[in-house]
């Protein structure tokens, strides 16, 4: 095969702090694949803008000025990080490339893994995920949520693996196949290992974001992992039925019991506090499943209404 033409995919949101270091140390990993040979000269970068509020896309207009191997897409407005990364592969795929590599903006992976992943795409994976040596930079909060939220997905069937972000390297093959998922709502993670091409693993050390903040709080990412498990999985669906035939099982069992003592004992259990206490248990319980059913709902209601992923607003090829 000839060398591959790589597209390094890069969303960005507020990124005006990161974006220029960011685009110069890639080209320093390009460059140095060219010259080792592993790659094609016409292997480029393709921005994704997500609706910034600061100058990031005058910073990307005036690199694509610069150099035609900067190519970016902007959005009218922000649509998150997962459309964004869609959006760019989806980008890449039109414009041309062998392979695609998607990494953040403010560089947190080590970018020198590239290397790695396309020895392992000329050896012939289509997928090659990117898995975190360890959550060092991570506060504890957020290293505890992710292994809740891994370990869950684990359960439900939607085995993903541990310590993978969005740092992986797809083939051409694997985004044509993302084509044909026309779901509005894609959680990228799931999709490719659910996908089944032939898939390898790299190891890669994270570092400190470069410069801003994370643009990630605790509202967006219960967003994502509730995405990820409702579109990946109905075993809580399940889980609903089942804890209801128990419950039912478990009233009428005390149910009997009661009646027999009535008629054996004469004597009625008596007990305001009983009453209250299960009426609470149960109540709940039942807004707890009735949520849960909401949250694939509310995934039915989202994906009927058919609206585009998202909008683009300008595109430098
Ligand atoms: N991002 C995006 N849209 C958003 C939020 C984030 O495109 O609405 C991008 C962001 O610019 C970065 C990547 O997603 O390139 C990861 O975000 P961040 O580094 O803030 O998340 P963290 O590393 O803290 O999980
Ligand atoms: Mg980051």
């Amino acid at each position: 095969m000839d060398k591959p033409t790589l597209a390094v995919v890069i969303p960005c949101y507020n990124e005006e702090l990161c974006i220029r270091k960011t685009v110069e140390k890639l080209f320093l990993v390009i460059n140095d694949l060219i010259s080792k040979n592993m790659i094609s000269e016409n292997s480029y970068l393709y921005l994704v803008d997500d609706g910034s509020k600061d100058s990031t896309w005058e910073i990307i207009e005036d690199l694509h000025k610069n150099n035609a191997k900067v190519k970016a897409l902007k959005f009218v407005r922000n649509f998150g990080n997962q459309k964004a990364l869609l959006a760019g592969l989806e980008g890449v795929r039109s414009i041309g490339c062998d392979c695609a590599v998607s990494i953040d903006a403010d560089l947190q992976q080590d970018e020198w893994a590239i290397e790695k992943f396309i020895q392992e795409f000329n050896n012939g994976a289509d997928i090659v995920s990117g898995i975190r040596n360890d959550r060092k930079t991570d506060s504890f909060f957020k290293k505890f949520t992710a292994l809740c939220f891994y370990k869950t997905m684990n359960i439900l069937g939607a085995k993903i693996p541990q310590n993978h972000s969005d740092y992986r390297l797809v083939s051409k093959k694997a985004l044509d196949i993302l084509e044909l998922y026309t779901e509005k709502y894609l959680f990228l993670r799931g999709f490719f290992n659910e996908v089944g091409l032939k898939t390898a693993y790299v190891k890669f050390d994270v570092k400190p974001r470069m410069a801003g903040v994370s643009k990630f709080n605790f509202v967006s990412l219960m967003g994502l992992a509730l995405n990820g498990i409702t579109s990946y999985s109905v075993v809580p669906l399940r889980f609903v039925t089942v804890l209801g035939f128990f419950m039912a099982l478990f009233g009428f069992l005390v149910g009997v019991e009661t009646v027999i003592e009535k008629i054996f004992w004469h004597n009625s259990p008596n007990g305001w506090a009983t009453t209250i206490i299960l009426l609470c248990v149960f109540g709940g319980i039942q807004l707890f499943c009735l949520g849960i059913i909401g949250e694939y709902v509310g995934q039915v209601f989202r994906e009927v209404k058919s609206r585009p992923r998202y909008i683009k607003d300008v595109e430098l090829k």
